[in-house]
């Protein structure tokens, strides 16, 4: 989906600059590829870059960049945007090394300035209390990585179509130090999901012990919700640390974003704050979060989650 959000951006940027808009789309099957093209014509790309190879099929990180960098010596754009996913995140530093180019990471604004028709990157920056943009003079292309959700979605246009431009990629598999031997399945792949959900439960320090996030989970599983987490729950392991929720983890925009036993740390809160309602569970009458729930339960979480999870039951 954070590829459909960059097309929306990036349609805005290329009717700024008049320059054609890009979509490039690498895997390993050319009709799963050129169904994307299609979509991507319909999110706004005028021109879709597909390479279509075997060795693409998984994402690994050395034939990605290869491709990518292949295609941006070629065509040169002036601007290049990927996802701060996992993936985008990896594939986009690598990418900025390789082409020895500035990469301005997890941005939350793209603009153009007017005076040099350059990129305009914004970002968090000293942990969320100050927005800092940030412009790659002299080096192409100016690269950026978007945090899911934070751009709107496009309305799909769906007779709009494009060319689609095809490379080859020119690698053999013996080129790869890194082997895919087994994929074993994620057991939870859902955790991908919480970007994107619209009820969120999480937890925090103030949780006590793991054994206490059972009922983070039952909570979750009677609203239909992701559960998410505070750093230190993360590194203590009471949660997987692709549930994390802030500045150094996933940037969450749910309806519902429940939190117990979180202070409210500005790390934790840029990346939960646009939620549309925030419900905060905390002993501490003078806890941070409090300053911005929309509403606030004061007492012990161990306690007040069984009732809530009672309650939206029986409803
Ligand atoms: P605490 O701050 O310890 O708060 C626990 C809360 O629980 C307290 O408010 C307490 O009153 C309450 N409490 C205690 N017992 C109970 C109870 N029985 N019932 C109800 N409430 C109770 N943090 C993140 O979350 N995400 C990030 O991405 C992130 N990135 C970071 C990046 C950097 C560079 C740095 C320096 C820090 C980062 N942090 C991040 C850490 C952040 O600064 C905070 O330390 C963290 O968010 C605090 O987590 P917490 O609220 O769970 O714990």
């Amino acid at each position: 989906q954070v590829s459909w959000e960059l097309l929306g951006e990036g349609r805005k940027l290329a009717d700024i600059l008049k320059v054609e808009l890009s979509a490039v789309i690498l895997g390993g099957s050319s009709d799963e590829l050129a169904a994307a093209a299609r979509s991507a014509f319909t999110y706004g790309a005028d021109v879709a870059y597909i390479v279509a190879d075997p060795i693409l099929t998984d994402y690994r990180n050395e034939p990605y960049t290869k491709a990518m960098t292949d295609l941006v010596n070629k065509y040169q754009p002036e601007i290049l945007l990927l996802g701060a996913t996992t993936l985008g995140r990896d594939l986009a530093g690598s990418v900025a090394t390789t082409l020895l180019t500035g990469l301005t990471a997890d941005c939350t604004e793209l603009a153009i300035d007017p005076d040099n028709r350059g990129l305009l990157a914004t970002r968090p920056t000293f942990g969320g209390s100050l927005l800092c943009t940030i412009q790659t003079l002299n080096y192409r292309p100016q690269m950026a990585t978007i945090r899911p959700r934070v751009m709107a979605m496009p309305d799909p246009l769906p007779e709009r179509s494009g060319r689609i431009i095809s490379e080859n990629l020119q690698m053999q598999e013996d080129d790869i130090i890194a082997k895919v031997l087994e994929f074993i399945p994620d057991e939870a792949q859902e955790q991908a999901q919480l970007a994107y959900a619209d009820v969120i439960v999480a937890g925090g320090r103030g949780m006590g012990k793991a054994e206490n996030f059972r009922l983070i989970w039952d909570l979750a599983a009677v609203l239909g919700a992701e559960v998410g987490g505070s750093r230190p729950v993360t590194h203590a392991g009471w949660l997987p640390a692709d549930r994390q929720v802030g500045q150094s983890g996933k940037t969450v925009r749910p309806k519902l974003y429940i939190a117990a036993g979180i202070s409210g740390a500005i790390q934790h809160r840029v990346g939960m704050e646009a939620s549309d309602v925030i419900i905060a569970i905390n002993n501490d009458p003078h806890a941070p979060i409090f300053d911005f729930a929309t509403y606030g339960i004061v007492g012990d979480a161990v306690q007040i989650l069984p009732v809530l999870t009672d309650a939206f039951r029986s409803r």
